[in-house]
């Protein structure tokens, strides 16, 4: 099914067409006059001295929709440009929600992945929190428990956001080791699946060793300071402890453990850990794993392809426990195939009782690439849209009444509902590495593969990022001029 935008000027395309696709996430946007088209949106705007136009038809069938406003613009230069913007879209949201006779997004106009962004900027600004209420709620049309959320979120990890002198010295570190032992249905990710250790994992860790040595002097030179260190994937815990361990201690040779206060290392499959490893990452100072469930329901765990029950996610806990790596994470899905409230209810329910510290509730997204994009289309994830809601909204409510505080949230595209993904703590249990990393208050330095670096310029929150290659081959093959260009931005910065 095709929906035909025409825009005057077309570069109201950047404006409108993430609040269009979110309205008919079953139909392909399409630029060009089509004939064939069955919807057609057209949209004009101008501006005539003081005063903006907006004119805007939607066809569908036989069922129209028009609308005209006419905006008064009392102001210059940058900030008329954001208004532009922020009234277009609010025009469109109405035009949308309008014809459609439903709210089509509880964040009303903002789209992005990290709303929060938009608070701290001003409560930095001296906005109370009463006018922020009230703005993104008249302003930007979200849905009054939305906007709280947010409120609520921003209030709970503003107080881990550095001021600008600090986060000119104090960084992150993020190692990418991008190896799966197989691919979970749902996943676009892992850049390479593990079959044989030797052949492939060797040249990479070759590469990376090569990365932190490079990088370790920079940051050295620079007299930065290493805050936390996240080792992620692809399932770093699969790394083989005698690689771990040479690891961490290039790491520490280069100074760049000396100062850390968080390092976080993701188990997702627990199959991947024994009781040695952990001994040996609790050894090593690592204070935090994720062991990520994603579910609790055998049948769906088989189903998603992720290798392991339920049981050896309650050993593996109690393993943790045993061995006294003091922080557990644990990631949730809502919104798996063959589940509903009641798998959701039932899931939450054995999480609890395992009490980890951390637990980051997911909505399936539905990513391009994946294997279950491929079987399931687009049609079927618009229509589980309400169930992953309410098991959204029922799992947000369940955990803070046994004491976990949300603290950190974000937004995916492909995402089944276009709700939100959001990180809930127990008392003073919050991983201060995913706050830097969503609100993008500190500089990331991402080494390894599928690696992702954010260099944050403090003295205006400004964000350039850089990915590394997913792919192992292609990682090594382009480190050359990946550690190049990092090391450029990092000094760049300083
Ligand atoms: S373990 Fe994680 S990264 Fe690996 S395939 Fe599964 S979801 Fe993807």
């Amino acid at each position: 099914m095709i929906l035909a935008l025409e825009l005057q000027p077309p570069e109201l395309y950047k404006h409108v067409h993430e609040l269009v696709r979110l309205s008919f996430p079953e139909y392909e946007i399409c630029q060009e006059i089509a004939a064939d088209a069955d919807i057609y949106l057209r949209i004009s705007r101008i501006k005539s001295g003081p005063q903006l136009y907006l004119h805007a038809q939607l066809q569908e069938g036989l069922r129209i929709s028009r609308i005209s406003c006419e905006y008064p613009l009392d102001m210059n230069g940058l900030q008329e440009d954001h208004e532009i913007s922020r009234l277009t879209r609010v025009f469109v949201y109405r035009l949308l929600c309008q014809h459609l006779g439903k709210n089509i997004n509880p964040y009303g106009i903002l789209t992005g992945v990290r709303p929060l962004k938009l608070l701290h900027r001003w409560l930095d600004q001296g906005d109370s929190l009463e006018q922020i209420l009230a703005r993104l709620e008249q302003d930007f049309c979200l849905q009054p428990d939305v906007a709280e959320r947010l409120a609520q979120i921003a209030g709970n990890n503003r107080p881990f956001l550095h001021s600008a002198r600090e986060a000119k010295q104090k960084i992150s570190i993020y190692i990418g080791i991008p190896f799966c032992s197989s691919r979970c249905y749902y996943c676009s990710f892992p850049g390479a699946i593990l079959t044989d250790y030797t052949v492939q994992m060797k040249p990479f860790l070759n590469s990376l060793r090569q990365e932190i040595e490079v990088m370790g002097e920079c940051i050295n030179e620079l007299g930065l300071k290493t805050e936390n260190i996240y080792w992620g994937g692809g399932t770093p815990s699969i790394l083989a402890e005698d690689d771990l361990e040479s690891l961490f201690n290039l790491l520490a040779q280069y100074r760049l453990t000396s100062t850390v206060t968080e390092t976080t290392v993701e188990a997702g499959r627990p199959d991947t850990l024994s009781k040695s490893k952990l001994e040996l990452l609790k050894a090593l100072g690592v204070n935090r794993i994720c062991i990520n469930p994603q579910t609790m329901q055998d049948t769906t765990l088989q189903l998603i392809g992720r290798g392991h029950s339920r049981t050896d996610i309650i050993n593996m806990v109690q393993k943790v426990r045993d061995v006294g790596i003091p922080i557990i994470n644990m990631d949730l899905i809502i919104g798996l195939p063959g589940e509903g409230m009641a798998e959701y209810q039932n899931t939450l329910a054995q999480i609890l009782e395992l009490r980890p510290e951390n637990i980051t509730v997911h909505s399936l997204a539905v990513k391009k690439g994946s294997r279950l994009a491929a079987a399931q289309g687009k049609k079927l994830m618009h229509e589980l849209a309400g169930e992953v809601q309410t098991g959204i909204h029922y799992i947000g409510r369940t955990l803070q009444e046994k004491e976990y505080q949300p603290y950190y949230l974000y937004r995916q595209k492909y995402m089944k509902a276009n709700v939100e993904n959001i990180g809930y703590a127990l008392p003073g249990r919050c991983c201060n590495y995913n706050i830097q990393m969503m609100e993008e208050r500190q500089t990331i330095i991402g080494l390894g593969g599928g690696a992702g670096s954010k260099f944050v310029n403090p003295s205006d929150w400004s964000l350039t990022n850089l990915h590394s290659p997913k792919d192992p081959l292609a990682y090594t093959l382009h480190l050359p001029e990946q550690l190049a260009r990092k090391v450029d931005k990092l000094k760049a910065l300083n």
